[in-house]
């Protein structure tokens, strides 16, 4: 759907197009893009869009600077200085995809497909682009990929009690009369969640933020508790206890739909009393009494759980028994009640004409994307000798920078990297491919923050020489003789391919405005407030089938270092993408510690020196910030940055380990400890 304009400043004549925003971000926000001479003049939110509704938050309101940045890197290229330099020579597309398909048969031949690496994640979201890989590696017999550095644990632990139920729609909140974003910084990560917070609170309801540090979402709150970093899961349980010993329960809902209470009662009364709860979170005896009674006299309390709770040791039980809590009081069978997780719409279509795991001739081994460092440094049988990176910066985002900037400067490791802009792991690579950014390319979106589903085309033709995953992955399977059709399709023919196949979640969409290219919501199943899709057919807060079989309390992996390290995220960045942006750098100002005055007092430190954090995996030099929004005993550090911005010479993830989380492989980013001293600068 599109219409043209003559705008009156220079009688050009504009389109305005909709697309979609592909960051891995909830709330995945519908775009209008004024178009004019085939550039992005002017990105804005599409008023249209069910969910988002025509807001964008601060880092994508200039997206037009984004995709005609004069940073975008435009052509292939060749490296010609050492690793990291950032030295390279332009060659053509022919050039650089023979050069990477001589390389490959090589490395294959002398140590077979599984020495290569493929390493991506969610630098764009959209189904099509993010996942293009997988049927080209597949039929390489590369290694694969275990995509687990985000939230698997919080998955694990939701379907631990809730099997395959649905989330409930996120602007059933405004129906709420308390709503509880339980370690989310909605703020800087799920905005437009708070369309219906807001709603809700001018219904009168009261709004809680349970965080470790006091975030911007605090700033929208009626009250903030703060908790010892993963304590979350001990407060559950606390507040668990204390609904159960007031009789705060809905006995009518538990008998229908809940399994094993009776169990969980024995296990909570004598092991969580408030005083051993208080213990363990830092909340006092008073605050978790008067918690439980507001949690259990609300008619429709409704938990928004983040995900960064996840990030612990013990990630996968924290979610567990926060999803458990709401069972107790019934809210499960409420409009406007609940927990609300993510969204899973895998099934409105058929991922694996996608996926094509049918490709591989045999079942190659699978490595832990937080696992980098281990896997460049010493895997064997084969090493790794190549490795292939798209949508994702894994020299800053993934754990354990030292290991993996080590790996990255092996001589003998052959690495090519499509990205738009020389980030840290641009630096590392053979091979640089320029990639199209989201409005130069098809593809096809679902979001995890709402039921929206919405296809997008091109908008303008792709900047300088860059191309897109799906291109890329044609012209290397081409290359390496991959005659399979499926590779000479268009992304575009893919779609269709996708869109004719029925799914019973897309059934009684409003096909018209999909094709249309507008965002349309996927119908939630009538009886998602009393069918509970597990195999008991209850809520299992007993689930027999894992190791501890009741909620507990499990510590986190902590440290020997004196501070938890908080690796937030930041409101002008989402990871490490839009550090290409002056603009929003220059908002964020630095890369800050944030540390309690009491703290810094006690060190001897004063507001914006330069500091350094270390621990047992390395250093990293920040600007102090002192501030009362940190408790003692915690240092706040937002946003990834890029090497080039750090006022040392590492970001963040220098001091975050290789450790995986209790279930579900995943990130441990929240679990570190680290001591502070003055840097000499
Ligand atoms: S990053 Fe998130 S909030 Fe911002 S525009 Fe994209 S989807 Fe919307």
């Amino acid at each position: 759907m599109e219409y043209t304009f003559v705008s009156r400043e220079a009688l050009v004549p504009r389109k305005i197009k909709r697309s979609v925003c592909p960051y891995d971000c909830p709330d995945t926000c519908g775009l209008l893009v004024e178009v004019s001479e085939g550039m992005a003049a002017r990105v804005m939110g599409d008023p249209g869009h069910p969910f988002t509704r025509g807001t964008l938050c601060p880092k994508m309101n200039r997206y037009q600077d984004t995709v005609h940045s004069p940073l975008r890197l435009t052509q292939p290229l060749l490296r010609t200085g050492s690793k990291g330099s950032g030295d390279y020579r332009p060659i053509s597309w022919e050039e650089a995809i023979t050069h990477i398909a001589d390389r490959w048969q090589k490395i294959i031949g002398q140590f077979g497909a599984e020495a290569i690496l493929p390493y991506s994640y969610a630098g764009t979201m959209g189904l099509i682009q993010r996942n293009a890989g997988h049927p080209f590696f597949h039929c390489l017999g590369a290694s694969r990929l275990d995509r687990t550095i985000c939230s698997p644990a919080k998955e694990t632990g939701w379907k631990s009690v809730m099997g395959e139920t649905s989330a409930p729609h996120p602007d059933e909140v405004a129906e709420s009369d308390l709503v509880i974003l339980w370690g989310i910084n909605a703020l800087a990560t799920n905005i437009h969640f708070l369309h219906g917070v807001k709603a809700a609170r001018r219904r009168g309801a009261k709004v809680w933020l349970i965080d470790t540090y006091q975030n911007l979402t605090s700033s929208v709150v009626d009250q903030i508790f703060l908790v010892r970093p993963g304590s979350d899961g001990a407060l559950a349980l606390g507040l668990m206890h204390l609904l159960v010993h007031d009789g705060l329960i809905d006995l009518d809902f538990i008998k229908t739909h809940v399994q094993g209470f009776e169990e969980l009662k024995e296990r909570i009364l004598p092991d969580y009393p408030p005083e051993k709860v208080s213990f363990l979170t830092g909340l006092s005896p008073e605050t978790i009494h008067s918690m439980a009674r507001a949690y259990g006299s609300a008619k429709r309390p409704f938990i928004r759980l983040g995900a960064g709770l996840s990030r612990y040791g013990n990630g996968a039980m924290i979610v567990r028994t926060i999803v458990s809590l709401p069972a107790l009081v019934g809210s499960y069978g409420k409009k406007g009640a609940g927990c609300f997780t993510s969204t899973s719409t895998s099934g409105a279509f058929a991922m694996k004409e996608i996926l094509r795991e049918d490709f591989m001739t045999k079942e190659t081994r699978i490595i832990n994307m937080n696992r980098l460092g281990l896997a460049l440094n010493e895997l064997n049988d084969p090493p790794i000798k190549s490795l292939y990176v798209y949508t994702s910066n894994p020299a800053a985002v993934a754990p354990d920078q030292n290991q993996v900037l080590k790996g990255l400067a092996r001589e003998d490791l052959f690495t090519v990297v499509h990205e738009r802009f020389m980030t840290d792991t641009a630096r590392y690579a053979d091979i640089i491919l320029p990639s199209t950014s989201s409005l130069e390319h098809s593809d096809l979106h679902r979001a995890y923050g709402h039921y929206c589903i919405q296809r997008a085309k091109a908008v303008i033709p792709p900047v300088g020489e860059s191309k897109s995953n799906w291109e890329v992955f044609s012209l290397l399977a081409q290359k390496m003789g991959f005659d399979d059709p499926f590779f000479q399709q268009k992304a575009d023919d893919l779609i269709d391919h996708l869109l004719s196949i029925p799914s019973p979640m897309r059934e009684g969409i409003d096909e018209e405005a999909f094709s249309g290219g507008m965002a349309v919501e996927l119908p939630l199943l009538p009886d998602a407030r009393t069918r509970f899709r597990t195999p008991s057919g209850k809520i299992e807060i007993l689930n027999p089938r894992e190791s501890h079989p009741l909620p507990c309390f499990l510590p986190p992996y902590g440290g020997d270092y004196p501070f938890r390290l908080m690796t937030a995220p930041s409101f002008y960045a989402l990871n490490s993408t839009f550090r290409e942006r002056a603009d929003l750098l220059k908002k964020e100002r630095a890369m800050f510690l944030q540390m309690s005055p009491a703290d810094a007092e006690a060190k001897g430190l004063k507001e914006g020196q330069r500091v350094i954090a270390f621990n047992q995996l390395g250093e990293v030099s920040f600007v102090l910030r002192i501030t009362p929004n940190v408790p003692s005993g915690v240092v706040v550090a937002e946003g990834v940055w890029w090497l080039e911005h750090c006022p040392g010479s590492r970001s963040v993830n220098a001091l975050t380990s290789q450790k995986l989380t209790d279930q579900g492989g995943g990130s441990t980013f929240y679990d570190n400890t680290v001591d502070v001293r003055p840097d000499k600068e």
